[in-house]
């Protein structure tokens, strides 16, 4: 993580926190995957090592005093895709919503910081594992709620209330029809076997996405087969680890590789400019232990000074009028069962998911980077 020039302007105090404060509490709280570029086709306005994180005018005012009509949000989901959802819900209850937008790692580093002056009550971000860090390092609180349990499936909430997924995205395998066929695709760990050298394209293993994924293999085949699996992945390369899906999936359109694993949300952005996009989607380990899957979601912040308000909104999030617009804003998958997907993603056909509950992507993380690091994943 490049700290160097970034410092934290408190709201209420206007004290500014030195790097090496704030990078002394990201080292005591373990925060491995702070400089993931997460998400980066979202929240592009504040990569990690820009200048400042400062905090708007607006935010500083709900610091100082407390609306219980107000929620603030801090969200590394991209703003024009949830803002009109939160607006609806402006109109509907008369509750303000302040959105601060950034990655997911400087807004954990953010809280830390902002300690129990934090004008925030709601952590919005991707990735259980993300999530998760969230969780242990004590930035959000738990919460009971019988209408999050009948619309969001446990494996897909922290068992201790900690935070909720609101919608859900594969990570998946995808090719290049011109060279490979449908039935030659069958598992992640089959595209560590020897018949795909110097034909496949992965992202960094700095991404969380790669870690969770990972994380559920070494839940799935055991961490001794995980490792092999991944020096397969390293020798199968066709060239170096891309920073983001995107570019990945641009790479095998362009014939760089003829395999590859995203998110399949970025192929359905992709979709909509290209509608003859050159790729083909395959929904992996379906004759074993179903495609990865994957979270957004969100928790209350455990100095919120409106739990109640902002469980309020977490559970609109996951109600049947809320779903279908949120997730298929960014062409993710609703969360609750029953409400329809997009059409778009409805033309993908159904998959088998992995059963795991997403919490394993956490507390496996640590076990899965050091994995990558050792079998030369970059
Ligand atoms: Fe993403």
């Amino acid at each position: 993580m490049s700290l160097s020039a970034i410092s934290v302007t408190l709201p209420s105090s206007k004290l500014t926190l030195s790097v090496a404060v704030l990078g002394m509490m990201l080292g005591l709280t373990g925060c491995s995957n702070s400089s993931t570029p997460e998400e980066s086709a979202e929240a592009e306005t504040a990569e990690m090592g820009t200048e400042q994180v400062t905090t708007d005018n607006a935010t500083a005012d709900n610091a100082a005093n407390a609306d219980a009509q107000t929620i603030t949000i801090y969200s590394s989901r991209n703003e024009q895709l949830i803002k009109p959802l939160l607006d609806r819900y402006t109109e509907e209850t008369g509750v303000k919503i302040e959105l601060i937008t950034d990655k997911a790692g400087p807004l954990m580093a953010r809280l830390q910081a902002e300690g129990q002056n934090t004008p925030a009550d709601m952590l919005l971000t991707v990735d259980a594992g993300n999530l998760w860090q969230a969780s242990q390092q004590g930035l959000l609180q738990p919460v009971a709620s019988e209408v999050l349990e009948t619309n969001v499936p446990a494996k897909y909430r922290d068992p201790k209330g900690m935070w909720t997924g609101l919608s859900l995205r594969a990570r998946t395998i995808f090719y290049d029809p011109s060279k490979v066929t449908a039935d030659q695709i069958s598992t992640y760990a089959d595209l560590a076997d020897p018949k795909w050298k110097g034909k496949l394209c992965l992202r960094t293993s700095n991404s969380v996405y790669n870690q969770s994924l990972v994380a559920s293999m070494i839940e799935n085949l055991g961490a001794e087969q995980t490792e092999q699996v991944i020096r397969g992945w390293v020798d199968n390369l066709a060239t170096d680890v891309f920073s983001d899906d995107t570019s990945l999936l641009e790479a095998i359109a362009a014939g760089q590789c003829e395999v590859g694993i995203a998110n399949s949300y970025y192929y359905g952005r992709i979709f909509d400019e290209k509608p003859d996009f050159p790729v083909k989607i395959s929904w992996a380990n379906q004759a074993t232990t179903g495609t990865h899957v994957n979270i957004s979601g969100a928790g209350v912040i455990a100095n919120s000074d409106n739990a109640d308000g902002t469980l309020k909104l977490i559970e609109w999030l996951s109600s049947d009028s809320a779903q279908g617009i949120y997730a298929s804003s960014d062409k993710e998958y609703p969360i609750k069962e029953g409400v329809d997907e997009s059409e778009l993603l409805g033309s993908w056909g159904q998959f088998k998911k992995d059963d795991i509950n997403v919490q394993k992507f956490g507390e496996l993380q640590t076990q899965a980077i050091q994995m990558m690091d050792k079998a030369g994943y970059k």
